[in-house]
């Protein structure tokens, strides 16, 4: 993460595009940087100013015009915290805020305006979390997300997940993270150990938008995180200029199964600040997903959702 392309100029320079495309952003940088780890990088086509990576990372000038309707917090964590870094929208499911800290900076994340700073766990309010869920019954499943889970060391990790199945109501743990893909080699063996010695039955669910993403190292680590048992799911976010298209859907699902990724949810965009450019209207999304299931076999694909304010879960729309 050390390594992490952080200046647009290098960006440019690396991909070789002109340097104009280092002027229009300035001002869309300053709450959020560019933040793009190096082998995520390296996947970008060269001389290509369209490339589905690139939009993905790249702060543009849209991000600053304020657009009617998308707001800092539009899903409503805000309001779902029930302590520091817990969250709690979801019956039998709680997820923990491990880290504020991310392996890259998506343009379009709903999270851009979070104030981790403050909202964000420690190591000392853990041990609060860990209280909330002993104390809930209710509770099943804990989603380790963030941020970005797998930002934690190892050995935090390995020991957060071992006072987790200390709970005995506990009995599974999701961790949602986009690491193997931005930096595949932060799937350690350390890490495998942890999620496949732990009691807990242990799920991951990566998030992947364009079958590009997806090169050899990736493939490695979701085949090391296989071997170990752990199923992996794939979360994707229907984005303008990015996946708006049967072809490309259609070609991640494919891509994801032959990986031994289950293709879950494909989000309808999160309408947050900055972030109206990248959204693709919801009947366009039901299409494309109808189309999917024409064309695959019915695990290759996703539900097609949107997160409402308040809802006991996910808005299935497709
Ligand atoms: C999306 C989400 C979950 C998980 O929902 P699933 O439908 O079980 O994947 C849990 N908690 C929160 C706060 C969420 O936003
Ligand atoms: S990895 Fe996830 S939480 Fe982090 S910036 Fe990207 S979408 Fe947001």
């Amino acid at each position: 993460m050390r390594a992490a392309v952080r200046e647009i100029a290098e960006l440019c320079r690396l991909l070789r595009l002109p340097d104009h495309f280092a002027q229009q952003a300035c001002e869309a940088q300053r709450d959020f940087p560019l933040f793009a780890p190096r082998p995520y990088v390296a996947r970008m086509q060269p001389g290509e100013s369209n490339d589905p990576l690139l939009q993905q990372v790249l702060p543009r000038a849209a991000e600053t015009v304020d657009v009617a309707g998308f707001e800092k917090d539009p899903v409503g964590d805000l309001q779902a915290g029930v302590g520091p870094g817990v969250l709690q929208k979801y019956e039998g499911r709680v997820l923990l805020m491990v880290s504020g800290a991310c392996a890259v900076h998506c343009r379009y994340c709903f999270r851009r305006h979070y104030p981790y700073q403050t909202a964000a766990p420690t190591m000392a309010s853990w041990e609060l979390a860990l209280r909330r869920i002993a104390d809930d019954p209710s509770l099943r499943e804990v989603i380790l997300s963030g941020g970005d889970p797998l930002t934690v060391p190892d050995d935090r990790l390995s020991a957060l997940i071992e006072q987790i199945a200390r709970v005995p109501h506990v009995r599974r743990l999701r961790v949602h993270t986009r690491l193997p893909v931005m930096i595949p080699q932060r799937v350690t063996d350390q890490l495998l150990r942890c999620l496949s010695e732990t009691r807990l039955t242990s799920l991951m669910v990566v998030h992947i938008n364009h079958a590009n993403e997806l090169d050899a190292a990736v493939a490695e680590a979701l085949a090391n995180l296989h071997a170990a048992g752990i199923p992996l799911l794939n979360q994707a976010v229907l984005l303008a200029g990015v996946n708006d298209s049967v072809e490309a859907q259609a070609s991640l699902c494919e891509r994801l199964v032959d990986l031994r990724v289950i293709p879950y949810y494909l989000h309808q965009l999160d309408r947050v600040a900055g972030a109206a450019h990248f959204e693709v209207p919801a009947a366009r999304g039901r299409q494309i997903v109808t189309e999917l299931r024409r064309l695959l076999p019915g695990y290759a694909v996703p539900r097609f959702v949107r997160e409402e304010c308040g809802a006991p879960g996910k808005e299935v729309l497709a």
